[in-house]
């Protein structure tokens, strides 16, 4: 299996148009050494053939043509098979919306994202009206077969994050993906938004053979610090990496060949290779993405 870090940013990117904080800052006149980086997506491959989407980021035309393994063959054919959604936010889901060129798209999503999509957000009635959407419900604990010698089986990751588009259905909101490359067995958990590692989502990382896991904020108060929000990373439906409750600690304890940080907002100072932070957390044993980084899981 491989998989393939398209965008490592959380939404707004790295640099975020609108944002002069001291790492955007520095990315932009480059002060600091730091690469800049898009919206958070990546692609997973059984046979480097079929590619699966995990997300879809407004930044997806650079994404695919940064990868050769994504561009079309002859014609319109594409290598892109489905995409699948972890939730309904719009860094995860405009992206759809520019694959609107494609005869169909395959979307998977639970029945909860889907509502968003459609009431909400109007994502998908729009994306209908340009093209065919196949819709397969993301079941959280069903294992099922994605094609292309992958399945995957979603658990559903707990949230009190505000829904902005008012009450919903509460189950299925944010999803984690848990991939098995039915040749070799191996697995990789796709967890790119979580607010708490409660026991029931530790245990699906507990097995993983890669994670990769939440990163958006190093502080709880991260946002708030800088002057530039009034929520806490938790807020906003992220566990940040620092302190006693942090992802870090949680992390470092678990056995995975590769554990890796993806959706990073442009606030974290991870961002900043030099950074006493990136330092703390590569000494834990946990990777910071960055767009390209490729992982390969063999037999
Ligand atoms: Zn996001
Ligand atoms: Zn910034």
């Amino acid at each position: 299996m491989w998989l393939r870090v398209l965008g490592s940013a959380a939404g707004g990117g790295f640099p975020q148009w609108n944002c002069g904080c001291p790492n955007c800052r520095a990315v932009r006149t480059g002060a600091r050494p730091a690469l800049p980086r898009t919206q958070s997506s990546i692609a997973v491959s059984a046979d480097r053939q079929r590619w699966f989407l995990f997300n879809a980021s407004p930044d997806i035309r650079t994404q695919v043509e940064s990868f050769p393994a994504l561009r079309p063959g002859a014609g319109r054919a594409t290598p892109l098979q489905a995409v699948l959604l972890t939730d309904a936010e719009l860094d995860h889901t405009l992206g759809l919306l520019l694959l609107r060129e494609a005869k169909s798209v395959e979307l998977h999503a639970t029945a909860a994202v889907r509502e968003t999509l459609c009431r909400a957000t109007a994502i998908l009635c729009t994306l209908e009206a340009y093209c065919a959407v196949t819709w397969r419900e993301v079941v959280p604990g069903a294992d099922t077969p994605l094609g292309g010698g992958l399945s995957y089986r979603a658990f559903d990751v707990p949230t009190s994050k505000r829904n902005r588009f008012g009450p919903g259905r509460e189950h299925g909101r944010v999803v984690g993906y848990r991939l098995t490359d039915e040749t070799t067995g191996r697995t990789a958990v796709y967890l790119p938004g979580v607010q708490e590692l409660t026991p029931a989502v530790l245990a699906e990382l507990a097995d993983g053979d890669c994670l990769l896991v939440d990163g958006t904020c190093w502080h709880d108060d991260e946002m708030i610090r800088l002057g530039l929000a009034g929520k806490t990373s938790r807020d906003m439906g992220h566990l940040p990496i620092s302190g006693p409750d942090g992802s870090l600690r949680r992390l470092a304890a678990l056995p995975a060949e590769r554990k890796i940080y993806v959706h990073i907002n442009n606030t974290n100072p991870v961002l900043l290779d030099d950074s006493p932070e990136r330092r703390t957390v590569e000494q834990h044993g946990v990777e910071v993405a960055n767009d390209g980084l490729e992982v390969r899981l063999t037999s």
